[in-house]
């Protein structure tokens, strides 16, 4: 069994930015508004994740922790109707397999805290403690009784960077969240959870940065846009300062890309590319939530209208913007 949980385990958490990942979706589910993430050693030695949301009560932490054990899916059909990031019960149970795990929580309708430990998958004990309301998972020495995952991890700086990208893409996704990174001790990431998207893109990019925006404010059914793309002022060489989330959720997407750059077509030069940070929403009939372990993929179903339709919204804004003039 114990086998199983770190071939599964394998499949979930990857790298540092793996467990990042989880704990920290784990903290918006549980309606943190605060969520502080601690890293030494680029996430290979500590990663610990704390926040502000409803906790753990302690009869539910061996639970918590357990392959396929999730509180947030009651029946199949919920599965259409996903709200929560994490559905599969499997993100704990995962991380706990391949490191050292403590938590610290106390659940929002409990009088007292509770600290539990696990290694490679077993609790090694459960206490009661004082505690305030919330939850604080500390994971050490990733992939130490599996060495050669370990081995395969980039070097700190890369990883920490890696996992600090992640954290960036969240943060934009939930301005209404504060969101800290302390990496070896230095604070390398704050976001101040005021519910704006541009306070965050301030605190990212810098307000200069943050100048040279225009505002996407676009519906052509079933479609609806809001977001930024940049100026020719920032228009950059590579794209990774092109950012899209689809009904809030951060996802890669090549054409969408190629869209972005078309809409600046005639305007930009070659091998340039616009910024752009860009909610998308759609209807959930016109996408695929593809259910894979280690990260929820979701594609377009009709990718060409959609990209389509994208491009002449940001077509359109750059022309109210006065960015284009049409010939
Ligand atoms: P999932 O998120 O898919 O449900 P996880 O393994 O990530 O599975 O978490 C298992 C369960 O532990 C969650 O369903 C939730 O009830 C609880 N949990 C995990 N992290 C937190 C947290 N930070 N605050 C409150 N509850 C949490
Ligand atoms: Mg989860």
């Amino acid at each position: 069994n114990e086998t199983i949980n770190k071939i599964a385990a394998g499949e979930v958490i990857i790298r540092p930015v793996s467990v990042v990942k989880e704990l920290v979706e784990n903290a918006i589910d549980a309606g943190a508004d605060q969520i502080t993430v601690i890293v030494e050693a680029g996430g290979k030695n500590r990663i610990t994740v704390r926040d502000n949301g409803c906790g753990i009560a302690y009869n539910e932490i061996p639970l918590a922790f357990k392959r396929h054990a999730t509180s947030k899916l009651s029946t199949i059909e919920d599965l259409e109707e996903i709200e929560s990031l994490g559905f599969r019960g499997e993100a704990l149970s995962s991380v706990a397999a391949v490191a050292k795990v403590q938590i610290t929580t106390r659940f929002e309708n409990e009088e007292i805290g509770s600290q539990a430990l696990f290694e490679g998958g077993a609790l090694i004990h459960q206490r009661v403690c004082a505690y305030n309301r919330g939850t604080e998972i500390t994971v050490k020495d990733l992939f130490y009784n599996t060495p050669a995952r370990r081995k395969h991890l980039e070097k700190d700086k890369k990883e920490e960077a890696i996992l600090r990208d992640q954290l960036e893409k969240i943060a934009i996704s939930r301005p209404e969240i504060r969101f800290q990174l302390s990496s070896n001790g230095r604070m390398v990431l704050e976001t101040p959870g005021t519910g704006k998207v541009i306070d965050v893109v301030k605190k990212l990019f810098g307000s200069e940065m943050a100048d040279n925006l225009i505002t996407l404010n676009y519906e052509n059914k079933p479609m609806k846009l809001e977001g930024f793309v940049g100026n020719l002022k920032t228009m950059r060489t590579h794209r990774e300062d092109q950012m899209f989330f689809i009904n809030g959720r951060f996802v890669k997407n090549n054409r969408l890309s190629k869209a972005l750059d078309e809409a600046f077509d005639g305007y930009s030069m070659k091998h340039q590319h616009p910024l752009g940070i860009v909610f998308i929403e759609l209807p959930g009939r016109m996408l695929d939530v593809n259910i894979h372990p280690a990260k929820t993929e979701i594609k377009i179903l009709n990718e060409s209208l959609v990209c389509l339709l994208f491009k002449q919204g940001i077509r359109e804004t750059l022309r109210n913007a006065s960015l284009i003039v049409e010939l």
